[in-house]
């Protein structure tokens, strides 16, 4: 079900349809790689947060921030987001679509990227690199030799003109590579000079590392300890596709644990199976989750040791969260750039230390699209299809629907009556249109677990039916004891 190739479009049409997702200002014909989200939308967003925040931030060890997102413009030459977020990019002179370079690889099958590598050892005219392609091949297979070569700046260019545009076909028709800044600028003040040039933050990390002392003093925590924030973080990125998974304006949950530099180690394997066990833990299949340990020279600039948390979407494995030990490169490079000591003080050992630092970084909005891709499920009912989003109770949006089966005989009086007592508890539904097979399917499309169905037998012995979204199974219970019941089976 979830390989399906028409998945994406399906959720994309459902999104719309019953407001999880809609266009950024659509009435304009959209904003490319921005999304709004609807009323279902921003409340499975918010429970998403939601429980990360709460896993973050209810334990002993870690402290909540919200920094802004302007920030001194110091602080991206310090984080090296000036001098290396950059991405080249190649444009097809015959079609004009763009390419992220090192994206490349995965638009093309096995067979292409042999079949490159060897025409590239045949053509290269020039000794000295293709001495460098032969050391590349002899070392790893073809595949691999693909993406090193791809990826590096003095062959790249001789391997484009092997390729075919992955879009239109034309051979050899690509720009030459440039290197494009992700960051956003924009301009403090009235008046737009270099000097008042600002960026919207790539990234939260940013806010926490220059507070780092800040959050420690006001705290008093001791080594180890993290700070989590989430907030909204922008790129500019050269393509946006996938519905919510690359977007220019997203929203991260990030958490950068501060830690003795010898303690490194223990702390990254800590963190990798704490936050595998969250999405887990939120309905997730494990065989749609898997890490992707970056092998040591892909590393980032400020990595020691990388991996992703990759789920399987439709379109294939794609990255939800980062895990890195930073090591102390950006606490250092602050305190080189404001020339302030962010070294902190051991009471114990009177000793003076950078930490290193394990970040969590985990992209809401993308775990969004997974948590909807993961839910989405089409099954046969009674010879009627059935779309069923099998959201987490704790993600769902809405969590009961209250249902008259019909709008006389004092059974809207009664669902009024329930819809009174839960309308503050938690968040409902209260729907009297259309037969009630109709309203059950509606629920089950935006994934609420509950139906509570208000019926003649109500009327006899004030019991009411609860129907359950993935069985579809019906008990009856008291309506006095329905509130009870529900907030017992929704913690669960
Ligand atoms: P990618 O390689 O896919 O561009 P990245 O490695 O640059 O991602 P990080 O900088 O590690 O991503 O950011 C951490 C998380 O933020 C990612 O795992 C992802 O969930 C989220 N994220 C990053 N870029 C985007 C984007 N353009 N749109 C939506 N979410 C994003």
């Amino acid at each position: 079900m979830k390989n399906n190739a028409n998945t994406i479009e399906k959720i994309v049409s459902l999104s719309k349809r019953r407001g999880y997702i809609f266009q950024s200002s659509e009435i304009y014909g959209g904003l490319n790689g921005c999304w709004d989200y609807g009323p279902l939308g921003v409340e499975l967003l918010n429970n998403i947060k939601k429980e990360w925040w709460n896993s973050m931030t209810l334990r002993e060890d870690v402290e909540g921030l919200d920094s802004s997102i302007l920030m001194h413009p110091k602080v991206w030459e310090a984080s090296g987001h000036v001098e290396n977020f950059t991405d080249p990019m190649i444009d097809c002179k015959q079609c004009k679509a763009r390419f992220r370079v090192d994206l490349l690889g995965g638009m093309l099958n096995e067979k292409r990227k042999k079949k490159s590598v060897r025409a590239i050892l045949e053509n290269c005219n020039d000794e000295k690199l293709k001495n460098k392609i032969e050391d590349i091949c002899s070392k790893n297979n073809e595949i691999d030799s693909f993406d090193i070569i791809i990826e590096d700046s003095e062959l790249s260019g001789i391997l484009l003109n092997e390729l075919n545009c992955p879009q239109c076909g034309t051979q050899s028709s690509f720009t030459a590579a440039r290197e494009f800044n992700l960051m956003f600028k924009t301009f403090l003040g009235p008046v737009e000079d270099t000097g008042s040039a600002i960026f919207l933050r790539p990234e939260t990390a940013q806010g926490i590392f220059v507070n780092f002392l800040n959050v420690q003093n006001s705290t008093r925590q001791k080594l180890p300890f993290g700070i989590a924030q989430i907030g909204k973080a922008f790129r500019n990125e050269i393509n946006t596709k996938n519905f919510l998974f690359r977007t220019r304006e997203f929203e991260q949950m990030e958490m950068q644990f501060f830690v003795k530099p010898t303690d490194d180690k223990k702390w990254y394997d800590n963190w990798k199976v704490e936050r595998i066990k969250w999405y887990k833990g939120l309905g997730m299949n494990s065989e749609n989750l898997k890490f992707h340990d970056h092998p040591t020279n892909k590393l980032a600039h400020y990595a020691k040791e990388a991996t992703d948390i990759e789920y399987n979407f439709p379109f294939g494995w794609g990255e939800i969260e980062g895990i890195h030990n930073r090591t102390d490169f950006d606490l250092r490079r602050h305190e080189e750039f404001s020339g302030k000591s962010l070294k902190y003080f051991d009471e114990e050992t009177k000793e003076k230390t950078l930490p290193y630092i394990i970040e969590t970084s985990a992209g809401a909005s993308r775990s969004f699209m997974a948590f909807l891709t993961e839910a989405y499920d089409e099954e046969e009912v009674n010879g009627e299809q059935r779309v069923v989003l099998r959201l987490h109770k704790k993600l769902a949006p809405i969590k009961a629907s209250i249902l008259p089966l019909v709008n006389k005989d004092g059974m809207p009086e009664i669902a009024k009556k329930i819809e009174e007592d839960l309308r503050f508890k938690f968040k409902i539904f209260y729907d009297d249109k259309g037969a009630v097979g109709r309203r059950y399917r509606r629920q089950d499309e935006i994934g609420t677990p509950y139906a509570i169905t208000i019926d003649t037998q109500t009327l006899e012995d004030q019991t009411v039916t609860v129907r359950e979204r993935d069985s579809m199974e019906q008990i009856r219970i008291l309506s006095d004891s329905l509130s009870s019941y529900l907030l017992e089976k929704l913690a669960e």
